[in-house]
This record gives C-alpha cells, sequence and structure tokens, in this order.
C-alpha cells in the first residue's frame, strides 16, 4: 500500500442480508458513496451475514444488483462476516481471559419470564428491550464449565459494569456530514444503560456489536457513516474498541429515511424496497430525489 492509499479516508457500507435494501440504506450508501469520492476517500461494502437463520444468498446478490443499480462502486474483494468467523472467536477469546464475558443459558422466552416475574417496570436498554435480569452472571464457574461440556447451547454475555470501569469514561466524535473536516463534536459513551449485551451469540460466535468492531478495524475503515438509529451502539462499540485495544473510527449518523407515517423503514415493508421502486419505472436520479440527496 502507497503512502498516498494508507492516508485516504475508508468509508464503508455495510447491509445485513435479510431482506431487500430500502431507501434507508439508499441514503447511506449513496452519502458514504459521496463522501469517500469528495475526499478521495475509498469505498468499502461489507456484507453483514453473521445470522445464520436470517441471511439467504438471494438477498446477497440483490444487494450487488440494487447497489450496481445506483451507480456504486466499491473495492473488491467485498468481506463478508461468515468468512471471518474465526476473527471474532478470537476476539471473544480475548474478552474472556480478561474475564469479561460469561456464558449464558437463557432463552428468550426465560428471560421474558423472569422480567415479568418483577413486580416493578422493568429497565429497558435505548432501544426498548428489557435489560438482561442477570440470572446466569453469578453462576459458579464449575457449573458454567459443566453445562458447556453437556452442549446447552449459550450465548456470551459481557460483564458490563466491570468492563465499563476498566475503561473508565469513553466517548466519540461525531461529525456533522459524513465528509471527515466536517464540524465535529464529543458524545460521552454509556454503555452501561445496554446492561450484560450479548457478544457471541447461541448460534454465531460473534453478535452485530462484536463483529461490527473487529470488521471496522480489520478493514482499516476510518469513517463510520451509518443511520441514526444506530447512534446508542456506539457507546458499546467504543467499550469493545476500548477494551480490545482496537482503533478508534470517527462517526457521522445520518438522518433516518421515514415513511409517511413518520416511521422508520423496515425491510418488512416492501413497498420501499429498491427492486420494488425500480420494477415501478424509478430511475436511480429519483431514488437519490426520494431521499433527498441532490447531488
Ligand atoms: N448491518 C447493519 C444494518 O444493516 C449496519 C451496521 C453498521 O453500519 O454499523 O443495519
Amino acid at each position: 500500500m502507497d503512502e498516498h492509499q494508507e492516508h485516504r479516508p475508508v468509508f464503508r457500507f455495510a447491509p445485513s442480508p435479510n431482506g431487500y435494501l430500502h431507501l434507508g440504506h439508499a441514503l447511506s450508501a449513496l452519502l458514504n458513496d459521496q463522501a469517500a469520492r469528495a475526499c478521495e476517500g475509498r469505498l468499502l461494502l461489507r456484507i453483514e451475514d453473521i445470522d445464520p437463520s436470517r441471511s439467504r444468498a438471494e438477498l446477497i446478490a440483490a444487494i450487488f444488483e440494487d447497489l450496481a443499480w445506483l451507480d456504486l462502486a466499491w473495492e473488491t474483494p467485498v468481506r463478508r462476516q461468515s468468512q471471518h468467523l474465526h476473527l471474532y472467536r478470537e476476539k471473544l477469546d480475548e474478552l474472556r481471559r480478561q474475564s469479561l464475558v460469561y456464558p449464558c443459558f437463557c432463552t428468550r422466552g426465560a428471560i421474558a419470564h423472569a422480567v415479568a416475574a418483577e413486580d416493578m417496570a422493568w429497565p429497558r436498554d435505548p432501544d426498548g428491550a428489557a435489560l438482561y435480569p442477570g440470572t446466569c452472571r453469578e453462576l459458579a464457574p464449575k457449573e458454567a464449565a459443566r453445562r458447556i461440556a453437556t452442549g446447552e447451547p449459550h450465548a456470551w454475555r459481557l460483564r458490563m459494569t466491570e468492563a465499563s470501569a476498566v475503561a473508565g469514561a469513553l466517548a466519540w466524535r461525531e461529525h456533522a456530514t459524513a465528509l471527515p473536516d466536517s464540524a465535529w463534536r464529543t458524545v460521552p459513551a454509556e454503555p452501561q444503560a445496554w446492561g450484560d449485551v450479548v457478544l457471541g451469540r447461541r448460534d454465531a460466535p460473534a453478535s452485530y456489536h462484536l463483529a461490527v468492531v473487529t470488521d471496522d478495524a480489520a478493514q482499516g475503515v476510518t469513517q463510520v457513516v451509518r443511520g441514526q438509529d444506530l447512534s446508542t451502539a456506539t457507546a458499546i462499540h467504543r467499550l469493545l474498541q476500548h477494551l480490545l485495544r482496537l482503533p478508534e473510527p470517527t462517526y457521522h449518523h445520518h438522518r433516518l429515511v421515514l415513511d409517511a407515517d413518520g416511521r422508520k423503514l423496515s425491510k418488512s415493508i416492501a413497498s420501499t424496497s429498491l427492486r420494488e421502486l425500480r420494477a415501478a419505472g424509478l430511475s436511480p436520479g429519483d431514488i437519490r430525489r426520494r431521499v433527498e440527496l441532490t447531488a
């Protein structure tokens, strides 16, 4: 890699292939693309197919097709998370060695049950999900090891209180636009609001949080440009970057594209999928206008 290449800002668009791309993805991809072009940066595409139950090959093919239709160009080879599971395992091991994760044998149903049994308004994370009640946190290590040895399915959760204490005060740099030379402010990270998050899933060696920080570092990403809905999760990402001694990218969390009722777009609503809009005769220029991008 020459010196020029080394200092170029690195952007990425990182869709999960669990549905067709919609207008919200188009905005994200286009903002990354515009910014990369404007500052002679690099644009990477990453397929976040860590979820084996929801990722489908035809949806990956559709992502490439929709992005090419929008006239986006990205570097190859494209990174696919499913091809880097060993790396996530290593990162989880690193946290295990720091005694900052523990195995959790609870099913979703068991967690819902434990929360419902409490006679109080249960605290919720920034996404509105009930915080993990801590059922497996104090399991004796011997007992946990025995259950793992019997093949009982388990996730790995972060010991949030201990991890936050180790890290101390954290923050991230939030830019006003996708451009690296735009104004920025410091946002304090409050990962404790998420409780003991899952870092290793029952069915995959990483959760979104662990995979995203591992990959951003592995790919040398310097500018993370993604939707506002992921802004609060950045606190977890900063914490993991600190614990795993990974470099810290800067962030821009952009506005979301909302539906007519002011709700966030969802992959389950086909009417805003790029393929549906293309089939209805819209051009890439129309898509740019629909997401209120001019250039
Ligand atoms: N894969 C995530 C999604 O499709 C985005 C991850 C990120 O940009 O950090 O919502």
